[in-house]
């Protein structure tokens, strides 16, 4: 029998009192990996409580102190690359290569956190007014959570946990219950770093598990990754409730190929920014808008580099993509290709129903390019989050601009060109918080914050650096007068 997880309260492994659990399943083998407990949320209270009580003294915990156990973790992380990356490939489908790429970035992400004794400091202007002097501090918030998605396990609770501990807050995550063993993991390692108890803590689940963090008074702030759909319903819950809330969408990312772009290498970054991670990273390209005469060469270059991806299980040498993540999640984006080629779109190249030896169980799709998809059907509008390539041809940059802006997500844009006026242009007029330039993943490194607009992103303050130590800080001002010192000058 599988393995039941368990969840990570006041510094030791509990059982959840879950009365429900689901299988977490190996998407490129239909193998079942562990059980995943639904916990109620009387499991998620239990947890608030504990970090209630924590959180009274980690807040007085000096940040250069807190930030100690920090510097362990990453180490920690470091030297547990390797098996974090496998676990990632297994319950999550991505190559190995792309896994260790995720740890590299939630690396990243810690230390950065790490510089939290300068990150935090506050601003002051002696003599505001006469004798007066004015001061701006930041204090953690409390209780904080965060609410995770499937598709990096083990990077996107690290655009919230380091800067929110290190802040002074106590934290907790509730991970994807469809690839939870990896979190379970980096949950060994955080103990093994040292927090004092209750400081981090892991509870399992669903639907439940999220109502109960929405709705528990003690839980001061959320941070949510997901679907826009989710964000919404958790930006508007949480907020009925008093808490801050930065949600972070779906998305639905053109990519705009101008007739001066060298289509060689634009290809071969568009193939693996569409490709990568079975198309399954919200800064995935899904629409490719070609200008003038890069129509025929990106298209015949496109349709060759799909059907030339090797497909199969990521731990595998020389697999450049892996399953996309369930049954339901391939039978839908299948259906989404049906309905494409069904609204005029032309398939050019179709990967739908593949049998990859020895993997004949797992939910593969390969690279699949639609051509000449109508910029108002539902392959141009709907996030497919597969490996879906849609081709759409403008003649002229602003007729390309104005299809970006058509859409409602705005989760990254990006174009290739060799002229720096159209780069400019493109740059400044796009409706598009990430922005690629000769770059088919526009992710921001972790000193940067990662900045969804529109539909991908609900909220003010985003995940990563600046914005992740404002959102888990509140600022206090002191404006102070000493009278007997002021007179004394005078
Ligand atoms: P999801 O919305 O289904 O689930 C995300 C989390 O919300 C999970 O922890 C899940 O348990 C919880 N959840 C789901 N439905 C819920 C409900 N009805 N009530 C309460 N909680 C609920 O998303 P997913 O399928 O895991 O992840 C893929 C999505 O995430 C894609 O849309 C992708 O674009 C998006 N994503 C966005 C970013 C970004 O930075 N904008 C990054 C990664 C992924």
């Amino acid at each position: 029998m599988a393995e039941r997880l368990q969840n990570f309260v006041d510094g030791n492994w509990r059982a959840s009192s879950a009365s429900q659990a689901l299988d977490v399943i190996n998407p490129a083998s239909a193998q079942v990996l562990a059980e995943v407990p639904l916990s109620p949320a009387t499991d998620v209270n239990a947890a608030v409580e504990r970090a209630e009580r924590a959180f009274l003294s980690w807040r007085r915990t000096p940040v250069v102190d807190r930030v100690q156990p920090l510097f362990k973790l990453r180490a920690l992380l470091e030297q547990h690359r390797d098996e974090l990356s496998l676990s990632i490939t297994n319950e999550c489908g991505k190559t190995l290569a792309e896994s260790k790429a995720e740890m590299q970035r939630a690396i990243e992400n810690v230390e950065t956190a790490c510089a939290m004794p300068i990150l935090i400091q506050g601003a002051n202007c002696e003599d505001i007014a006469s004798g007066i002097d004015e001061h701006m501090i930041r204090q953690p918030l409390g209780v904080v959570a965060a609410i995770v998605p499937f598709n990096f396990p083990g990077m996107i609770p690290f655009w919230f946990l380091p800067y929110a501990v290190a802040a002074g807050d106590c934290f907790l995550l509730k991970p994807s219950e469809r690839v939870p063993i990896t979190s379970q993991m980096v949950f060994h390692l955080v103990r093994e770093a040292g927090f004092p108890a209750g400081v981090i803590q892991l509870v399992h689940g669903g639907r439940e598990a999220v109502n109960a963090i929405l709705d528990h008074p003690g839980i001061r702030a959320v941070s949510f990754v997901g679907s826009t759909a989710t964000a919404k319903y958790i930006y508007s819950r949480a907020a009925a409730s008093g808490k801050r809330a930065q949600c972070q969408g779906g998305a639905k990312n053109p990519v705009v190929v101008m007739p001066d772009a060298d289509l060689e290498m634009t290809t071969r970054i568009l193939a693996d920014s569409a490709f990568g991670c079975a198309g399954q990273r919200c800064l995935a390209a899904s629409v490719a808008i070609t200008v003038g005469d890069a129509r025929s060469g990106l298209t015949e270059r496109m349709a060759a580099a799909a059907k030339g991806r090797k497909v199969g299980y990521g731990a595998q040498a020389g697999v450049e993509m892996g399953p996309v993540i369930s049954a339901e999640s391939k039978t839908r984006i299948e259906g989404l290709i049906a309905k494409g080629e069904h609204d005029g779109a032309r398939v050019l190249v179709d990967g739908r129903g593949p049998k990859i030896s020895g993997y004949e169980d797992g939910y593969f799709i390969l690279p699949t390019v639609l051509d000449d998809v109508a910029p108002d059907s539902e392959a141009a509008r709907t996030e497919i989050f597969g490996p879906v390539l849609s081709l759409m041809h403008a003649q002229t940059i602003e007729e390309a601009i104005a299809l970006v802006n058509g859409r409602s997500y705005g989760n990254m844009a990006c174009i290739f060109t060799t002229d720096g006026a159209n780069a400019r242009r493109f740059r400044y007029e796009v409706n598009a918080g990430n922005v690629g330039v000769n770059v088919g993943v526009a992710a921001p490194m972790s000193t940067f914050p990662f900045s969804g607009w529109g539909e991908s992103f609900f909220g003010d303050l985003h995940a990563q650096a600046h914005h992740a130590v404002e959102f888990f800080t509140q600022t206090k001002v002191v404006v102070e007068r000493w009278p007997k010192e002021w007179s004394r000058k005078f």
